[in-house]
């Protein structure tokens, strides 16, 4: 066993929602270990682009809106017109909505379980579809949660989401090994993003969570660098359908 392992110069990573939070640190944590960057987005991208091309890395931005399935081939396709080639998929684009589950509409649980499940299936299985096409295998990283064991108060459709994205890893990964693509997941656990914006900003949960946490402090989009660069590399080859949660010890507790 080398370190090489790890290395992931030559390969080309698509990650959704790269312009910010976990997925501006999954994108520069890549690049540090080598890959190119496909980096999807909503918002402008300049900040990420920026630090992926610093460490000598390609970075291409692809504009598209993941509240619905309609981008997805488009996605693989101005990928595949780039670098030719795809070889990791960061599923990380997601949103939540918070409200009381009795007063929770049709509407917040619809926007929450597209981004967050429906695209990430789709997107997926078009990326796959390239992976089988091409002959080489790849990497589907997902961005699961808390949420994906725990059910948490006043996020009913984030929950749903993320515990559906638990079960997905396993039946993509049980699925598709034997087109030698790795299907696994990372479980962040409180993370200091837009996200948790309105969690940090109460500050009675704000102190109770941060309390509960074995490692005393908050995580930082920099702390799912290693996981994200060990999912993404030959060192994981034989891991299949498991989510790894990065929490600070929070489930552990
Ligand atoms: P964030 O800062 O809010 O980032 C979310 C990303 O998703 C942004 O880039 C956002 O783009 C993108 N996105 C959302 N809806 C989109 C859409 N319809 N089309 C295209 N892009 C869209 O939050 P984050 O914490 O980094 O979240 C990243 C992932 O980690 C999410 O799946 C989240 O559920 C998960 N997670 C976060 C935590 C945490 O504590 N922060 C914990 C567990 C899991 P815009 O900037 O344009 O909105």
């Amino acid at each position: 066993m080398t370190f090489d392992q790890f290395d992931l110069h030559g390969k080309v990573a698509i990650i959704t929602g790269c312009n910010t939070g976990l997925g501006q640190g999954i994108a520069v944590g890549l690049a540090e270990a080598g890959a190119d960057i496909a980096g999807v987005y909503r918002s402008d991208p300049g900040e990420t682009k920026k630090q992926v091309e610093s460490l000598g890395r390609r970075f291409v931005g692809i504009k598209a809106d993941l509240s619905s399935i309609e981008p997805v081939n488009d996605i693989v396709m101005q990928t595949v017109d780039a670098f030719s080639k795809a070889d990791i998929l960061i599923n990380n684009a997601g949103i939540i909505r918070r409200c009381e589950a009795l007063e929770f509409s049709e509407k917040d649980w619809d926007k929450v379980l597209n981004v967050n499940l429906k695209v990430l299936f789709f997107l997926s299985q078009a990326v796959a579809r390239q992976y089988v096409e091409q002959g080489t295998g790849g990497k589907i990283i997902n961005i699961a949660s808390m949420l994906s064991y725990q059910g948490g108060i006043l996020i009913s459709s984030y929950t749903a989401s993320k515990s559906g994205v638990l079960g997905l890893t396993r039946t993509l990964a049980n699925e598709w090994a034997k087109h030698n693509i790795n299907v696994n997941a990372i479980a962040p656990g409180y993370m200091i993003t837009n996200n948790t914006e309105p969690l940090r900003k109460d500050k009675q949960r704000y102190e109770s969570i941060t309390a509960r946490i074995p490692a005393g402090r908050w995580g930082k989009p920099e702390d799912l660098k290693g996981p994200a660069v060990f999912l993404a590399s030959d060192a994981s080859s034989y891991v299949q359908g498991f989510t790894i949660a990065v929490d600070g010890g929070w489930l552990a507790r």
